[in-house]
């Protein structure tokens, strides 16, 4: 691979980042504040994000990003999901963790024994339902349930979905590893029945088809977005820092109209389950690279 370094600096900021985040979640602490700090710990480190650091809580598995004048608190007995990426010249680091305020200490294990145990098994010639059939049993093993719509992911350049799905639970897929793919390894689990719906409108949009727009405003808006974001996903609060938030607002709510760019959805547990969840971004070799640790060489 040309650019292993590119990756592998990728993934040790991101490992950065998400320690330098877990810190700050405490009871009493600002979710937009916490997220901004993380945003712009990111740049400071030498990278960029490759999507919103998404801060997730309790019932709502992913796809958190505050808005500008978000107001949540973290409270006591809170479960937290820190989800965050950096990219290096379109190479992607992408790791999550979660942070127990209050007593779920055995769900947040859960998530870890689970992305633990099927790290042991990455390798070419592995197959993808196998590593589901690890997840989703090593958390039912801790006696909570994997999220099963919820999954890990192949990851290229500029494209943080790509390719592979890596399930949460055996789906009998035959698709083997290859030699050299990087993939994302995403176990959820939680104590309601593992099912995610799309929720409230999130604040995380991205560009999805390549079309122009007669609307001067919108056009501006989205050669900026295009520009400094590409294909990865971006949220409007970077955009409010470069446009006046009319302008945005009105530019984002025509684009979205035009599908040219994707608005996301939180995802909330179906029955309003507690969601756990831990990632890692792994190097597919005989001796597979774990990316998004501190010390990945
Ligand atoms: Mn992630
Ligand atoms: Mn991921």
């Amino acid at each position: 691979m040309k650019n292993i370094e590119d990756w592998k600096k990728a993934g040790r900021l991101t490992a950065e980042a998400r320690e330098f985040g877990k810190t700050m979640v405490k009871t009493g602490a600002s979710l937009l504040k916490v997220t901004e700090k993380i945003e712009k710990e990111i740049y400071n480190l030498g990278g960029k994000p490759a999507f919103p650091v998404q801060i997730s809580v309790n019932e709502i598995a992913a796809h958190y990003n505050p808005s500008n004048n978000d107001t949540y608190v973290f409270k006591a007995g809170d479960l937290v999901k820190l989800d965050l990426g950096v990219h290096i010249n379109g190479c992607i680091g992408d790791t999550a963790i979660t942070i127990d305020l209050g007593n779920n200490g055995e769900l947040v294990a859960a998530s870890e024994y689970a992305l633990k145990e099927a790290l042991k098994v990455v390798r070419p010639g592995v197959k993808i339902g196998e590593i589901g059939r690890i997840i989703g049993e090593s958390i039912i093993e801790k006696g909570f349930k994997p999220v099963k719509n919820l999954s890990g992911h192949e990851i290229k350049e500029y494209e943080e979905h790509a390719g592979l799905t890596i399930p949460n639970f055996d789906n009998k897929d035959g698709t083997k590893l290859k030699q050299g793919q990087i993939i994302a390894i995403e176990p959820f689990a939680t104590d309601g029945v593992g099912f995610v719906d799309e929720g409230k409108d999130s604040e995380i949009y991205k560009a999805v088809r390549q079309k122009n727009t007669r609307d001067n405003i919108a056009r501006d808006v989205l050669m900026k977005a295009l520009v400094d974001y590409k294909n990865l996903p971006f949220a409007k609060r970077w955009l409010i820092e470069k446009f006046p938030e009319f302008k945005v607002n009105y530019a984002l709510r025509l684009l979205e109209k035009e599908e040219i760019l994707y608005r996301y959805n939180q995802l909330v547990e179906r029955t309003r389950g507690l969601v756990s969840q831990a990632e890692h971004t792994v190097l597919v070799e005989d001796i597979p690279i774990i990316l998004t640790k501190q010390k990945n060489i």
